[in-house]
């Protein structure tokens, strides 16, 4: 039987596969005692017949952002093989080896696990944040100025300084010290902290640019915080390693649960001292975990299975390059239409100028649920588990979306 069969299957047959499953359970067992590896995959294998862990299922047709990502068997595996011990008395192996893992291949000296990649940046730039009055200079258009529910107010009580990229892709060194203000003038709002999104809008932000940036601040005492939810697809261009981008900056948040694949899970990397304080203010915020195996293991395997080992993600890198070449292809496929893109396609992100083919929002959505795929507008995100059939139905949207626009539909 295929997977997908095996997937959309009858939910009838569940209680007898469970005894299976459980007869099974007492032979895995036994055979992890002889060390049987592949006998506790299959047992696995045999549990999740009827669940949805076995297959992307709604994610292969879902293009409004890498978050749908479902999680994989192997994240299972390590959610069911982790240490069950106490992450807020420091205990848990799984947790403290992973904040560990992570704070080694970014060049920090430590890191606290989260549950969300907005919790990681609003705690990072609350243990950054002190003393009021202080302000944080970012682009105008990051996830921390308009995604977060307004924490960077409510939480660190800071005052957002937005700044337009004057090339339009990513900000300057220039454009930074355009609108930083350092002056000892009462009236103005000093920026305490430079808080970068790396990719921004799916675009890296160049290595070379974030040194002169994070050099200039380092010698002014104010600290560099890079947003690094995507930053796997920026290391996946080959422009740059998680070290690399890293030691650009204070503290960095990553996100595991976007185009990884993990159900959940963040990090604050920095050095040790911040990052006490983080744990401190992370409790505070009732983000102190008990069990939290649960959550890292799996999130460390989604480092595994996506990204692949070392600084550039080397082997398994390839799921996030997959998800990069869709993204180009997709792209072709509109300006071979006679679309025309709103910005580069560099990574996992592709946006078509919905406007000038004149159709708005809701009716290119609801083309898109027409032929069974979820579009969110002018942003189409790839990841690895869009299917090619997904690809072939948003060709489909895109002849559609070509008609309307000659007038011939
Ligand atoms: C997704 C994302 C986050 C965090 O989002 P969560 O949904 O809270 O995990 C932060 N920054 C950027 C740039 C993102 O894309």
């Amino acid at each position: 039987m295929s997977t997908i069969n095996r997937w959309v299957g009858p939910q009838t047959g569940r209680r007898m596969q469970s005894a299976v499953a459980v007869k099974t359970a007492v032979q895995t067992q036994h055979s992890a005692k002889v060390g049987n590896e592949a006998n506790a995959a299959h047992f696995l294998e045999s549990l999740t017949v009827g669940t949805q862990w076995s297959h992307p299922g709604d994610a292969q047709f879902d293009f409004r952002s890498d978050v749908v990502t479902r999680p994989t068997l192997p994240m299972l595996q390590a959610i069911v093989q982790t240490t069950l011990q106490d992450d807020v008395y420091r205990e848990d192996q799984t947790t403290s080896s992973f904040e560990q893992r992570m704070a080694d291949l970014t060049g920090h000296e430590a890191g606290a696990f989260v549950l969300s990649g907005t919790m990681a940046n609003i705690l990072a730039l609350r243990t950054h944040l002190t003393q009021p009055p202080h302000a944080v200079l970012c682009d105008a258009r990051s996830h921390v100025v308009h995604w977060e529910a307004g924490g960077m107010a409510s939480i660190c009580g800071a005052m957002v300084q937005r700044v337009k990229p004057s090339n339009r892709e990513f900000l300057t060194l220039e454009d930074v010290q355009k609108h930083a203000v350092l002056s000892d003038d009462v009236h103005l709002c000093p920026t305490t902290v430079v808080s970068l999104e790396n990719t921004i809008s799916g675009l890296v932000h160049p290595l070379p640019e974030l040194s002169r940036i994070s050099e200039w601040a380092c010698e002014r005492g104010l600290k560099v915080h890079i947003d690094g939810a995507r930053l796997w697809e920026a290391v996946a261009t080959g422009k740059g390693s998680l070290k690399g981008f890293a030691a650009c900056c204070d503290s960095l948040s990553l996100d595991f649960s976007k185009g990884l694949g993990a159900p959940m899970g963040a990090m604050v990397l920095g050095s040790a001292e911040f990052i006490a304080r983080a744990k401190r203010i992370r409790k505070s915020m009732g983000g102190g975990m008990r069990q939290a195996g649960v959550l890292s293991a799996a999130a460390n395997a989604a480092v595994d299975e996506t990204f692949g080992p070392g600084f550039w993600g080397r082997n398994a890198g390839g799921k996030l390059r997959e998800a990069h070449s869709m993204a180009r292809k997709v792209a072709d496929m509109w300006v071979k239409r006679g679309g025309r893109l709103i910005r580069r396609t560099e990574t996992n992100i592709v946006w078509i100028d919905l406007k000038g083919s004149g159709i708005s929002k809701v009716d290119f959505n609801e083309i898109g649920e027409k032929y069974g795929i979820k579009l969110d507008g002018k942003r189409l995100v790839l990841h690895y588990q869009i299917s090619k059939e997904a690809l072939l139905r948003l060709t489909f949207v895109f002849d559609e979306v070509a008609l309307m626009r000659d007038g011939l539909l």
